[in-house]
């Protein structure tokens, strides 16, 4: 509980941060409503708003030449530009694009497309830095800059539905298919505003993008309370746990909150999470080398996962600037597959897309956008 200061003691009072402005991503199609009545407009004028953004993509309200002038202008406070591109780096042809954003207050986040022949992901930052402290992680050794507002996660999809709808990416007009929360930060520590996000991508058109949720992967370090919660919401994204290492000795160091929530109680909760939504896990193992790529911690984790509804998602480690470390040798991650298969565990080797533009997996480090 907090006292009262007393005269003459130190207060510390956080200091008020401005937030994000208000966008009508960040609000249900009730509250949408009542946001345009309080305006002064027609309730229906909120269904219109939300086909436009959600649907046809458009970008800014006079843009919708179907309302009338006078409304557009007022509509237009429901629609603030809260991500501004400072950079685009673009690789594979053309078919991976990072793009650095800055949102209203300067921080910088980042995301990244990918196209493959038959489908295209997003990968999105929850988060401006991260808290977790994950010494491999090139967001984590900067630290957590603040949580993401719901409408600035959103509009990160939803701006790169617009690059694919524009068919600015190779391989002719497209759209999303899949989003992972495998940008910057930890989704599960900005819980509220990333499940307003995933409700934003899944419900129909008008309330939002209509994306199955199938296509959604939230991906966590193990917070075992906000994945039970998560577990109840009726939303059945995938899940990914970011494992590392079977035993709670190496995870201490690998992933810091392991301390707090261990390798059983984190595994516990993803079968909690898989019995509930039918889901299959997804575990995230970064192959490091010497450090979590041992034959015996391949047996230890395909002990561990053994018949479950689980799917191992080996990621080659991409170093971050300066790290000590660095990726397995191909006959050591080699050895480390054949261990899970031996145990019947289902898995695969993610490529590693975007590496040459630092795009890859935990290389968002949102670098000073003039480096
Ligand atoms: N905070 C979330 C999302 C992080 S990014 C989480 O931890 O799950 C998505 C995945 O990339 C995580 O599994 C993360 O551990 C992994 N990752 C981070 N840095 C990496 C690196 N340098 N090389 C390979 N994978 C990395």
């Amino acid at each position: 509980m907090t006292e009262a200061p007393q005269a003459g003691q130190l207060t510390f009072i956080a200091p008020r941060r401005a937030k994000p402005q208000r966008h009508l991503a960040d609000l249900t199609m009730a509250e949408r409503r009542a946001a345009v009545v309080e305006l002064g407009e027609k309730a229906f004028r909120a269904d219109q708003l939300s086909r436009h953004y959600f649907g046809k993509l458009t970008e800014s309200a006079d843009q919708m030449t179907d309302l009338p002038a006078a409304s557009r202008s007022v509509l237009a406070q429901l629609m603030p530009d809260l991500l501004s591109p400072v950079r685009e780096i673009t690789c594979d042809n053309g078919t991976t694009r990072k793009t650095l954003w800055k949102l209203f207050d300067g921080s910088l986040v980042e995301s990244v497309l990918m196209r493959y022949p038959d489908r295209a992901t997003i990968c999105v930052s929850s988060q401006a830095g991260c808290g977790m402290n994950c010494p491999f992680c090139a967001t984590g050794q900067a630290g957590l800059t603040r949580n993401m507002s719901t409408a600035e996660i959103v509009g990160q999809v939803v701006a790169a539905a617009r690059t694919l709808a524009r068919g600015e990416v190779p391989g002719g007009p497209g759209r999303i298919n899949n989003i992972v929360f495998m940008g910057m930060g930890e989704p599960m520590a900005n819980y509220k505003a990333v499940i307003g996000a995933v409700h934003r991508m899944v419900d129909p058109s008008p309330d939002g993008l209509g994306i199955s949720a199938r296509g959604v992967t939230v991906s966590t370090v193990g917070l075992v309370p906000a994945i039970a919660k998560l577990a109840n919401e009726g939303l059945p994204v995938t899940l990914a746990v970011s494992l590392h290492a079977p035993d709670d000795e190496l995870r201490d160091t690998l992933v810091p909150i392991n301390t707090r929530w261990q390798v059983a109680e984190v595994l516990d909760a993803a079968w909690a999470y898989a019995a509930k939504t039918k889901r299959r896990v997804s575990i995230e193992y970064a192959l490091i080398k010497d450090i979590n790529d041992q034959e015996w911690r391949a047996d230890l984790l395909g002990r561990l996962l053994k018949n479950k509804l689980v799917h191992v998602n080996l990621i080659p480690l991409n170093p971050t600037p300066g790290s000590k470390w660095t990726a397995s040798r191909p006959e050591d991650e080699r050895a480390f597959v054949h261990r899970l298969e031996h145990h019947g565990v289902p898995v695969t080797v993610r490529d590693t897309r975007g590496r040459e533009i630092d795009g890859a997996c935990g290389q968002l480090a949102a670098a000073n956008p003039t480096a």
